[in-house]
């Protein structure tokens, strides 16, 4: 099959993102669209451009945080920072970072929640009517939901979870360079006449990961959903031993029962489809945890089955990469039985790295598996104990200034401990990497800052 031109590649990709409404038109750009629209691929942009369209889009999207977001303006006025200060690129370590335990920082109460949104978001909030006298948070983020706006979240090991409220060109821009992203990177595979297996539903659920990956469906021709259960914030915590009373541990009892004979479900289902698909000879993109693909694999290894998808087939993974509460799957060793049992080689098997703070995401190369950033629109660091930035080459803690968020302030500590190169070691993309296995940070030392912002909060709450 002849390899089609990059250009003509994601001419194709553009068309259908704008088709489905993921193009925001050229005349409405501000700075923000500029940085993923722009660029043809993301990844190979030169850094003087890159540099160029960032400076302008994060200097903008700070002015507007500054001005029209309650929390942030009071914190930048705490730190004595303005948009004026920022003057030039070298200027942009000075922009207020938030850290990402403040988004995770809310109240039980559902009426209070909605007031603490409020603060968090950047502009002024749909009217929303809380349908219920005492609302749960739950109810409220339907609520808000239905008006317009959306409230993502991730589920947290704690039981906690991160709310970011996102706008309708917030997630049009993260969507659209999250695909863009991976579309770039598995060039030349990519074809509309696909099948996709998507094990997570991407319709009915708030988790930004389920979000975030409604796009790719329209870049397939067929979608193949693992499990349409609509995972609530409620169920996980229950699932990860959170219940707070007898009732919710019966509950809790149930959720994982259903959740048994589902999953026994899902690998039968999936089985079917590479069944079919192999003896099609049609491609497929598996979009997949690593832990997934790990418990099939077991499976398949205690039933002598195997594929051979070694030209039709790719696994994009996401989501962490931990097996079980103590165990870690090394990237390389995961790769290695993917080929074994799939027949996919390892250019083909490339690992997302994202958070529900962050509008885009990161992927590794083919060459190198190494996290390639998309620079355009993201500034990365790596901050000391202290939270002051270090140089290249250094290991610390991820944070990062990201530029196309317009309803939250995307300037974000992580909880990541990371470690950040100038360019990748391996390819010749131009820009930023992380090695790839990424480790949550130790320590307790952030606290003391989420506790500051508390306090901060707390006062605009009055
Ligand atoms: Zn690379």
């Amino acid at each position: 099959m002849e390899e089609k031109g990059f250009d003509e590649y994601i001419g194709e990709f553009d068309k259908i993102m704008s088709e489905k409404g993921y193009l925001i038109p050229e005349e409405k750009w501000t700075p923000q669209d500029e940085v993923i629209y722009v660029p043809k691929d993301p990844f190979r942009i030169s850094i003087k451009d890159a540099e160029k369209l960032r400076f302008k889009a994060l200097k903008y999207s700070f002015s507007h945080h500054y001005s029209n977001n309650t929390f942030y303006n009071k914190l930048c006025k705490e730190k004595g920072i303005k948009p004026e200060d920022i003057k030039k690129p070298e200027d942009l370590v000075k922009i207020p970072l938030v850290p990402d335990k403040f988004f995770k920082d809310y109240p039980e109460d559902g009426r209070l929640f909605a007031i603490w949104l409020s603060n968090i978001y950047t502009g002024r909030l749909p009217d929303i009517y809380i349908r219920k006298k005492r609302p749960k948070t739950e109810e409220v983020i339907d609520d808000f939901n239905t008006s317009g706006l959306t409230v993502t979240l991730s589920s947290g090991t704690s039981g906690r979870h991160t709310f970011i409220p996102r706008d309708g060109d917030t997630i049009r821009r993260g969507s659209y360079s999250i695909a863009k992203n991976i579309i770039a990177m598995i060039y030349p595979f990519w074809q509309r006449d696909m099948v996709m297996y998507k094990q997570t539903d991407p319709a009915g659920t708030n988790l930004w990961v389920g979000k975030s990956g409604t796009v790719l469906v329209h870049l397939f021709k067929e979608t193949v959903v693992g499990t349409k259960i609509k995972i609530t914030p409620k169920m996980v915590r229950l699932s990860m031993g959170g219940a707070k009373n007898p009732i919710e541990r019966i509950e809790a009892i149930i959720i994982k029962s259903v959740a048994k004979r589902h999953r026994e479900k899902m690998i039968e289902d999936f089985l079917s489809l590479l069944q079919r698909v192999e003896k099609d000879g049609r491609k497929i993109a598996l979009v997949v945890q690593p832990s997934f693909m790990y418990m099939i694999m077991r499976v398949m290894g205690e039933k002598g089955i195997s594929f051979d998808l070694s030209e039709n087939g790719a696994v994009i993974t996401g989501g962490g990469w931990k097996i079980s509460e103590k165990d870690r799957i090394p990237h390389q060793r995961f790769r290695d039985k993917v080929k074994e049992y799939f027949g996919i080689p390892g250019e083909r098997i490339l690992d997302i790295y994202g958070m529900v703070e962050c509008n885009t995401a990161m992927i590794q190369c083919p060459e190198g598996h190494y996290l390639h950033i998309p620079y355009t629109q993201m500034y990365p660091m790596v901050l000391d104990e202290d939270l002051e930035p270090k140089g290249y080459g250094e290991v610390g803690r991820f944070a990062f200034l990201e530029a196309t968020a317009s309803s939250y302030p995307s300037f974000i500590i992580s909880g990541d401990e990371v470690k950040l190169l100038e360019h990748c070691p391996v390819c010749d993309r131009p820009g930023p990497v992380l090695e790839p296995e990424i480790k949550r940070a130790k320590g307790e030392e952030i606290r003391g800052c989420a506790e500051e912002m508390r306090r901060l909060f707390s006062i605009s709450e009055e």
